[in-house]
């Protein structure tokens, strides 16, 4: 049985700006105010991050009725509903969005289009607290596709003022082969200036592009509900290279490592660095002798905290 003889790492992988801004929310919430913390859904979708945030005070409710009247509440990165938001302010908590700014971009720009008359048709995966938290920000108008088959069945009340917005997290290429399908039912929907998939999206499916080709298997750190994640294995997939999702190191199986000699290896947005390093070190111990970083694009972006969580400047 062959062993596996090097591990190479995707860059960009891992946590994004939105990601480590939300987590930071959190954590400064702590801080600031002591536990308990109550956070609106998992503040990201990963399994380590909520547990050790649970570890250090965070509540994690799904109904705001869970929450204590004056309690702090922070609401997830994957943002909320006009409803949650209204009522979260009516039940008085102390509220921090922890709602990634590239999503709040999304549902600025429903707004304000809505206020023009338009109406939305959406890419997304139904049930996603995402998409959820944009449809809900208008009563109506704003129908949800899922893919191309989707497309065909939609019916907008009317065509004139149609504009097509998406879910941050989707494949790049899923999502532009949908848009294309909405452009050839409606030629004259709008589209967003730049598209709503997030350059974090956008860069980590580019690295698996990339690992694609010079790799036996692909394994991606991340967890079942975070669908940035599930697009990456699904991206390698694609490619031709078999692929495995795992939450930690334990999942791992040596059985997926025979025949292999090059390893490739990505986290997902919501993926801290420390389960991939505990991925590398159960790669290695199944024989890997080397691991090698493949150069991607450079991310620099960093999101400001909400008002009451900076730290204030030394006098
Ligand atoms: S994956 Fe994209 S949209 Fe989601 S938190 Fe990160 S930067 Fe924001």
């Amino acid at each position: 049985m062959s062993q596996p003889q090097e591990i190479l790492l995707a860059e960009p992988r891992g946590f994004c700006a939105g990601v480590d801004r939300a987590i930071e929310i959190v954590e400064r919430a702590l801080q600031k105010f002591g536990a308990p913390i109550h956070v609106r859904h998992e503040i990201v979708h990963n399994t380590y991050v909520v547990n050790d945030l649970k570890a250090k005070g965070a509540i994690f409710i799904e109904e705001l009725a869970e929450v204590p009247p004056g309690a702090t509440l922070v609401f997830s990165a994957h943002g909320v509903s006009k409803a949650v938001q209204n009522e979260a302010e009516a039940r008085g908590f102390r509220i921090f969005d922890a709602t990634c700014p590239l999503v709040s971009k999304v549902h600025v720009e429903v707004a304000k289009l809505a206020q023009e008359g338009y109406e939305f048709i959406m890419i997304g995966h139904k049930g996603h607290p995402e998409v959820e938290g944009t449809m809900g920000q208008l009563e109506h108008g704003i129908h949800l596709v899922e893919d191309v088959a989707d497309v065909a069945r939609v019916q907008p009340l009317q065509t004139k003022l149609l504009a097509v917005v998406t879910q941050t997290t989707l494949s790049v290429d899923d999502a532009a082969e949908i848009t294309a399908a909405v452009r050839a039912r409606f030629p004259s929907v709008r589209e967003p200036k730049q598209q709503d998939i997030c350059y974090a999206t956008q860069n980590r499916q580019d690295a698996v592009k990339v690992l694609s080709a010079q790799v036996d298997l692909m394994i991606v750190v991340g967890s079942p509900t975070s669908s940035n994640s599930n697009r990456l294995r699904e991206l390698a997939v694609k490619l031709g290279i078999p692929a495995y999702m795992v939450d930690s190191a334990e999942e791992l199986r040596p059985e997926w490592f025979e025949g292999v000699t090059r390893v490739g290896l990505t986290a997902g947005a919501s993926a801290p660095e420390i389960l991939v390093r505990q991925v590398v070190d159960r790669i290695k111990a199944l024989g890997a002798v080397s691991v090698r970083t493949v150069p991607g694009m450079e991310e620099t972006i960093k999101f400001p905290l909400p008002k009451g969580l900076k730290i204030e400047a030394a006098v």
